[in-house]
C-alpha cells in the first residue's frame, strides 16, 4: 500500500493559503452539512471501519472471494436497513443512506456492492413491494444480517430490454411453478431468498415479483468466474425448473413491472449514483496524496500545471457530483425526484466517475496499476457501476424520453 493512503475525514479548520487545503473530497465542500447527527456519526463508523480493513481486502479480491468476516465488522456497526422504517433499521434519510455508500465506495466498491444488494435490491423490495406478513417474516433477519437476499431481474438473453424477460410464473395448488434463467445476480449463490422477477403466465402476462427460497428442488446457481470488475462480489447464473413458490411468497404490491421492478429501481439508481461518486473520490484522495509525494524532475509532480489542471478538474467534477446526488435525493424524499431525473444522475455520475478514475491512474504512473494502490482497483470497478442497474445508455435514454416525450428505445 503507497504511503499516505486514504486519509479520513479532515476535522480541522483552513489552514493559511500557503499550505494545501485538500484532506479528501467530502470535507472540501463541507457535505457533513448536509447530515443529522445520526446520520454523521454513521458515515464516520462506516470511515473507520473500512479504513482499517481496506488493505486486507486486496487479497480477497485478488482471489475473487467475498470477505465473509465483514458481514460480523458491518453488523456491528448498526447501519443495516439503511433507509428502511422499523424492524431494527436505522431509519436513516435518502441523503444519509447515499452518504454511506459514498463512503464504503470510496474504499471498496464490492462492499459497497454487496450493502447495495442486501438493502437496496433486497430487503427494500420487501418493504416497498412486501405485504405486512411478508415484512415480519424476512425483514428482522435480514435488517440483522442473519440472512441474505437479493435479486434476479437480468436474463442471459434480457439486460437492457429486462421487460421482455422469459422466466415464467404458472400457477399450480398453493402456489406457483418458475421457470427461466437468470444472469449476473449478486449474492445469489448464498442468498437465502432470491426475489425473482417473472412473467405470470396466468394473469396476462405481468411481471411480478417472487421470493425464491434457499434450497427449493429445481433451483441452482453458478458462480460467475473471470470478472474482472467488483470481483469480491459473487455474480451467479441462476437456473429455475419447475421451482415451487408458495403463494405468500408472491410479492403481494409488485403485481406489475412498473409498481414493482421500475419502482425499485427509481430508488436503488440514486444511491448507485452515490456509490459512483465515492469511487471516484477515493481514487481522485490516493492520488492526490501520491502527487504531493512523488518527485520528478526534483519537484513534487503535484507542482505542474498539466498535474494541477488535473487535480483541480477531477476534484471539480467530484464536488458537482456531490452537488446533483444530493439535490435528487432531497427531490426523492420530497416526492419530486422523476425516473428521468434520476437516470440523468445515475448515468452522469457513472460516466464522469470513470473520467475521474483515468485522471487519477494517470497520476500515479506505473504505480498506479497496480492493485494495491487503489486507483486501478477503483477504475475497474467503475466498469460494472457503468454497466449495472442500466447501463450508462439506457439511463441516458431513460432521461431523454422525459425531456423529449420520445422513447427512442421501446
Ligand atoms: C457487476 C454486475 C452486477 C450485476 N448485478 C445484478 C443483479 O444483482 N441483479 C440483476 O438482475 N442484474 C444484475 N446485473 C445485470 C445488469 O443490470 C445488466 O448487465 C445491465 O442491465 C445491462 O444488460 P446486459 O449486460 O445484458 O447488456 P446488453 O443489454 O446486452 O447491452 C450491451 C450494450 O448495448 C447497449 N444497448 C442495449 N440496448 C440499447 C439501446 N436500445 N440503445 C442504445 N444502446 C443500447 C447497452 O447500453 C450496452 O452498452 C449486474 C451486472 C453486472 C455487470
Amino acid at each position: 500500500m503507497l504511503e499516505g493512503h486514504l486519509t479520513a475525514g479532515a476535522k480541522s479548520s483552513p489552514a493559511p493559503s500557503a499550505k494545501p487545503t485538500f484532506t479528501d473530497c467530502w470535507s472540501f465542500f463541507k457535505m457533513d452539512d448536509f447530515l443529522s447527527e445520526k446520520g454523521k456519526a454513521s458515515k464516520a463508523k462506516v470511515e473507520t471501519l473500512m479504513q482499517e480493513v481496506t488493505p486486507k481486502l486486496v487479497e480477497y479480491y485478488e482471489r475473487t472471494e467475498f470477505p465473509q468476516f465483514m458481514v460480523d465488522r458491518i453488523k456491528a456497526l448498526g447501519v443495516n436497513g439503511l433507509d428502511v422504517k422499523g424492524y431494527g433499521s436505522p431509519e436513516l434519510s435518502i441523503t444519509e443512506t447515499g452518504s454511506l455508500f459514498y463512503e464504503f465506495a470510496r474504499w471498496d466498491v464490492s462492499i459497497a456492492t454487496f450493502m447495495v444488494v442486501q438493502n437496496c435490491l433486497g430487503l427494500s423490495v420487501v418493504d416497498r413491494c412486501g405485504g405486512e406478513e411478508q415484512k415480519r417474516r424476512i425483514l428482522p433477519d435480514t435488517i440483522a444480517l442473519r440472512k441474505f437476499i437479493c435479486f434476479g431481474l437480468t436474463e442471459p438473453t434480457h439486460g437492457s430490454d429486462a421487460t421482455g424477460l422469459l422466466t415464467t410464473a404458472k400457477k399450480t395448488e398453493g402456489g406457483f411453478l418458475i421457470t427461466g434463467m437468470k444472469r449476473w445476480i449478486g449474492n445469489a449463490t448464498f442468498a437465502d431468498y432470491i426475489i425473482v422477477w417473472a412473467r405470470n403466465i396466468d394473469e396476462g402476462g405481468k411481471i411480478q415479483g417472487f421470493i425464491v427460497e434457499k434450497g427449493s428442488k429445481g433451483l441452482s446457481t453458478s458462480k460467475i468466474e473471470n470478472k474482472y470488475s467488483i470481483r469480491m462480489v459473487t455474480n451467479a447464473d441462476i437456473n429455475m425448473e419447475n421451482v415451487f413458490v408458495p403463494v405468500n411468497n408472491r410479492l403481494e404490491n409488485a403485481l406489475d413491472f412498473a409498481t414493482g421492478a421500475n419502482n425499485i429501481l427509481k430508488h436503488s439508481r440514486i444511491y448507485i449514483a452515490w456509490l459512483a461518486v465515492g469511487t471516484a473520490a477515493g481514487a481522485l484522495e490516493q492520488a492526490f496524496q501520491y502527487a504531493q509525494k512523488r518527485k520528478q524532475f526534483g519537484k513534487e509532480i503535484s507542482g505542474f500545471q498539466l498535474n494541477q489542471e488535473k487535480l483541480s478538474r477531477a476534484l471539480g467534477e467530484v464536488q458537482a457530483m456531490l452537488g446533483m446526488v444530493q439535490r435528487v435525493s432531497k427531490l426523492y424524499e420530497q416526492g419530486q425526484a422523476s425516473m428521468g431525473m434520476i437516470a440523468m444522475t445515475k448515468a452522469h455520475c457513472t460516466r464522469t466517475a470513470r473520467e475521474v478514475c483515468q485522471i487519477a491512474r494517470e497520476l500515479v504512473g506505473g504505480n498506479g496499476i497496480l492493485l494495491e494502490n487503489h486507483v486501478m482497483k477503483q477504475m475497474l470497478d467503475l466498469e460494472g457501476i457503468h454497466t449495472y442497474e442500466g447501463s450508462y445508455e439506457i439511463n441516458s435514454l431513460v432521461s431523454a424520453r422525459e425531456i423529449t416525450g420520445k422513447s427512442s428505445f421501446k
